[in-house]
């Protein structure tokens, strides 16, 4: 069930947000704890007309809320509350057993929810967690704790996904690393997701109800839904997750794409937490396209031979790399004409530039790589077999002419900056930019007027992603 979360701070505000949780949510969670006043008849006559389950909350702050009073005023505040007849009452693993009684005891059509809330971490032994906060009645269990990484977000995928086999539970991760569990909910088992009503900036991360719907699906979403998902460090700018899932969705395909933060360090515990989980494939992004080859069972030969895999394919549990930039930005570049004894200028001497420049010399390119640190364009261009300077030989590849230019560096990215000095930009050329947030450069806008074609990084960013997509697709 999806809850959205109002929280007033005034019944005005709350009716407003109400409405706009009605049009995704099953649920509504009334957060007292934030509201200016707690007035019973006012929320008799604000939750009147509900008809999805309403779940009430008075939050302490020990457990994260907004209620700071003493302990005996807020049980005595929820009675009240409880007068009303909400569908749930969310009740903290530390209310005395007494009080859970006289609740279970005085009002059996409300049903009780036990939460545990951990705001530094994600305890090792969750089962253990478990243990302690059980109750010997009927509830339901929601235990939010914070993922410091990746790592205790598949913790708790594991556990959501066997216990939800047993209870009624949800499992929530916060953070950035827990973001992720939000969304996934619901293919692991919980009993709840919690959304938020608008997009909100705060350490919980939770989704906001309208990117649940419209970014991932969430309708759609099930227990036999397969996961994917973008690796790397950082991942909040990509924009993977909007291009995979609108995939899925237009292809009537049951699987859900999210972005999980890892880092170099993380990988070898993040590939042994996986096991069971129905992760199906991966896109890789920096920096860990070439670390990652080492937790692989098996590298495609042309990744092997550049060095970088951007995709993983799990398959029965083997997992395959393979380089699915080097192809799309060729592919992109090509609509403009083979490269096929053409002269390339590759700006950059990164892991993009190792990729294009692979694949322009497989399809017959002759190959020039200038680089800000010569050093590395040399290295480079002598491991590929072809030829890499420092930018100061520009001006003399300039003059020598070229026919395809392509920036690989992350010049323009976020300034106004080219990449090169403008009189180097060549007319009857195609200049491409591997950059596509933003889509247009600086690049391609100083080239607009003076090369024959240009080629946008978002040409080779949604060919990278389609061909991700055929692999994934190529499952047994
Ligand atoms: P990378 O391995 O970190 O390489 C970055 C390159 O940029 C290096 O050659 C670096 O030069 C150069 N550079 C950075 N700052 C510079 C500056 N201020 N002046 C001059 N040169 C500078 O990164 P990457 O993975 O190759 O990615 C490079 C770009 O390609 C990124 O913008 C990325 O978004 C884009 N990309 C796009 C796609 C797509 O699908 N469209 C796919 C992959 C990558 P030094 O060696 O001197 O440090």
């Amino acid at each position: 069930m999806l809850a959205c979360v109002i929280k007033g701070p005034t019944f005005e505000k709350a009716k407003e947000q109400i409405e706009k949780a009605l049009k995704y949510a099953d649920a509504l969670e009334f957060r007292w704890d934030y509201f200016e006043e707690i007035a019973i008849d006012k929320i008799k006559a604000l939750i009147k007309d509900i008809d999805v389950a309403v779940i009430f909350t008075l939050r302490k702050k020990s457990q994260g809320g907004a209620f700071d009073q003493e302990e005996e005023k807020r049980l005595s505040i929820i009675e009240d509350l409880l007068q009303t007849e909400p569908d749930y009452i969310d009740l903290e693993f530390d209310v005395p057993t007494r009080f859970l009684e006289s609740v279970r005891d005085n009002y059996p059509k409300v049903q009780i929810i036990i939460s545990y809330h951990n705001f530094t971490e994600t305890p090792q032994d969750l089962e253990a967690l478990f243990k302690e906060i059980q109750k010997p009645i009927l509830v339901h269990y929601k235990i939010a704790t914070t993922a410091q990484s990746s790592i205790d977000l598949l913790r708790m995928m594991h556990f959501i996904k066997k216990k939800q086999k047993e209870v009624l539970i949800t499992g929530i991760t916060m953070g950035e690393c827990g973001e992720p569990m939000r969304v996934l909910g619901k293919v692991l088992g919980n009993a709840f997701d919690y959304a938020s009503c608008e997009k909100e900036d705060t350490q919980l991360h939770q989704v906001d109800l309208k990117t649940l719907h419209n970014i991932y699906h969430y309708l759609h979403l099930n227990k036999d839904t397969r996961m994917y998902a973008l690796l790397g460090d950082p991942v909040d700018k990509s924009k993977g997750h909007i291009f995979h899932n609108d995939y899925f969705q237009r292809h009537k395909m049951n699987a859900v794409y999210v972005k999980l933060k890892v880092t170099k360090e993380e990988l070898p515990s993040f590939f042994k937490e996986l096991t069971d989980l129905a992760f199906d494939g991966f896109s890789v992004t920096m920096p860990l396209k070439e670390t990652v080859m080492k937790e692989l069972d098996h590298v495609d030969s042309d990744a092997g031979r550049i060095g970088a895999v951007n995709t993983l394919v799990r398959r029965e549990d083997i997992w395959f790399g393979f380089n699915t930039d080097a192809p799309a930005a060729l592919d992109a570049a090509e609509e403009k004409g083979s490269v096929r004894g053409k002269k390339v200028v590759i700006l950059g001497a990164g892991g993009a530039a190792r990729a294009i420049a692979y694949e322009a010399l497989k399809r017959g390119a002759s190959v020039f790589i200038l680089n800000r640190t010569e050093e590395k364009a040399k290295l480079l261009a002598e491991s590929l077999g072809c030829q890499g300077y420092g930018m100061d030989k520009m001006s003399q590849v300039a003059k020598e002419g070229y026919d395809v230019l392509i920036n690989t560096t992350s010049v323009g990215m976020d300034s106004d900056e080219l990449p090169l000095e403008k009189e180097y930009i060549l007319p009857n050329t195609v200049v491409m930019d591997a950059i596509y947030n933003p889509m247009n450069t600086p690049l391609l806008i100083y080239s607009k007027d003076i090369a024959k074609d240009l080629v946008f990084g978002f040409e080779m960013f949604e060919r990278q992603a389609v061909l991700q997509q055929t692999l994934w697709d190529q499952r047994p």
